[in-house]
């Protein structure tokens, strides 16, 4: 079946699509449809992201676009294409990557582009098989649309649609799609090949569409002498730096933070073997593959840097001189402690610290991290527990949540005493608002994906529900927001599944 053709069976959403990426040429990729998958099925599905689409929820339970979003037809108006990029993976040139199992169908009048990952070989599939499972599809599903509702910069996730196709990993397991939106999907890695392969123009285009779209102020920014690309440099890395921030705050690990899943927009992408910390272990490594331990949580902060310092390098032939690269990376060095610092007043409650307590606020902070960290306490849920003090509630639950109950006690009668400093009702709404009380746990994906498998859906519906408003209280799902069974740590995730 060629599905790119005849139009005649085309499904027109009334999107009307632009496609600047497909516009760049076919320098920066291989036009190709998406492989249909038979039978397919919803999983889950964002009324939200549907919704900021254009699309009706009608459309969104329609067999036509379950069809279209599993390769079984075309889209009016799409282009459908796959993108070539390089990147650098476990600190290690790779060369030539691409997308090997998304395709980029095109933009929308609103500026979004929708991707299918999972949709089939691609030129750039190398050994895999251009397909992505069930499991993994969930995960990148559910997280995308967590992230959004804590408000960290993310690709979005329309839908994932499943099939009962095999696809052979470990054991034999069955294919999905995600349906993944985002502005651009351009990554650090766009750049890195065209630098590598000594293509100045092709570099430049992607340069300016990026500045165009994306970041306009950088054409009549005076910084830098008025180079454009060194002040796109700067650009990233600030919007890089604030990403990390939140992910530190929230106890967020990527798992594979390669420069090929690095966003030119400082969006969270590439959702593989990522997790929310449950205990509290700054060296933890997620990511079962990783075995030196490079992309360990409290890494992620350099690794960007050393992403970013990457993207510099490539951009260096437009930027041209090498100190003026140095200097636009330079203020990652200042946003990301300043950012971070920030997310971390406001879990306390206590917002801008006024210079007086400046470094009482700062060893707050130290402190509890560190006697967090001896004591592995749960890192989500001591916040939202810690939230319920200026409302009034009492230190126990806190202190109970340690073995090391005289330095939790200690440093509860320090953070009550500054506390004491501000108004309550406020401190208590910014804490309500910035430590969740769900987050997408290994093993709450873990069970939403056992019951998939077994085509029931509703633990997925349920997990997006809360994940969408992960700061409320939902009351009659405290199950989703307790401490990990011992069976948690016995999950193992690796890349690419
Ligand atoms: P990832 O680790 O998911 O970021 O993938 C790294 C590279 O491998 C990217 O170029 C992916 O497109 C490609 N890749 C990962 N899994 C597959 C697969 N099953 N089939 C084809 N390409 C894949
Ligand atoms: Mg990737």
């Amino acid at each position: 079946m060629n599905i790119a053709t005849p139009e005649a069976h085309s499904l027109d959403l009334g999107l009307n699509w632009h496609n600047s990426f497909a516009d760049l040429g076919e320098a920066f990729f291989t036009a190709l449809a998406p492989k249909p998958l038979p039978a397919p099925y919803w999983v889950g599905r964002s009324n939200a992201v549907a919704h900021e689409l254009g699309l009706s929820a009608d459309q969104l339970s329609s067999d036509a676009l379950l069809q279209a979003l599993s390769g079984n037809r075309h889209i009016a108006g799409s282009r459908p294409l796959a993108s070539v990029y390089s990147g650098h993976q476990f600190g290690v040139w790779a060369g030539q990557l691409g997308d090997g199992r998304a395709i980029l169908l095109g933009q929308t009048a609103a500026g979004q582009e929708i991707q299918l990952k999972g949709a089939g070989l691609t030129p750039y599939s190398r050994m895999g098989d251009g397909r992505a499972v069930l499991r993994s599809s969930i995960r990148e599903f559910l997280c995308s649309e967590a992230m959004h509702g804590l408000g960290i910069p993310t690709s979005r996730a329309l839908c994932v649609t499943g099939s009962n196709a095999p696809v052979y990993r470990e054991a034999a397991e069955t294919a999905a799609v995600v349906t993944r939106v985002a502005p651009s999907f351009i990554r650090f890695g766009h750049f890195e090949h065209f630098a590598y392969r000594q293509q100045p123009a092709e570099l430049e285009t992607l340069a300016d569409h990026v500045i165009d779209r994306f970041y306009p102020a950088c054409r009549t920014s005076t910084q830098f002498g008025g180079n454009r690309f060194a002040a796109l440099l700067q650009a990233v890395s600030e919007r890089t730096a604030q990403m990390v921030a939140q992910w530190q705050a929230v106890g967020f690990c990527h798992g594979v933070m390669n420069t090929d899943n690095m966003s030119i927009l400082g969006l969270t992408i590439d959702y593989g073997p990522f997790q929310f910390l449950d205990t509290y272990d700054p060296g933890h490594v997620c990511n079962h593959s990783d075995s030196a331990g490079r992309y360990a949580f409290d890494k992620q902060p350099n690794i960007a840097y050393w992403n970013l310092f990457c993207l510099g390098q490539a951009l260096l032939p437009l930027i041209g001189e090498q100190e003026l690269a140095l200097a636009a990376l330079e203020s990652y060095k200042t946003i990301f402690p300043a950012a971070l610092q920030a997310r971390m007043q406001d879990k306390l409650g206590l917002g801008q610290s006024p210079a007086e307590f400046a470094a009482t606020d700062r060893s707050l902070i130290e402190d509890i991290l560190a006697l967090l960290a001896a004591d592995r306490v749960d890192y989500t849920i001591f916040w939202r527990r810690l939230s319920q003090l200026p409302g009034g509630g009492s230190t126990e639950p806190v202190s109970d949540l340690f073995l090391n109950r005289a330095g939790a006690q200690d440093w509860l009668q320090r953070y009550t005493q500054r506390l004491g400093s501000i108004a309550a009702a406020p401190a208590a709404a910014l804490m309500r608002q910035t430590n969740p009380k769900f987050v997408l746990r290994n093993h709450l994906g873990e069970l939403a994906i056992r019951a998939a498998r077994n085509m029931d859906f509703s633990l997925v519906s349920k997990l997006l529900m809360l994940l969408e408003s992960p700061c409320e209280e939902h009351p009659g799902h405290e199950s989703m927001a307790g401490f990990p069974p011992d069976w948690a740590g016995s999950i193992e995730i690796s890349c690419s599944s």
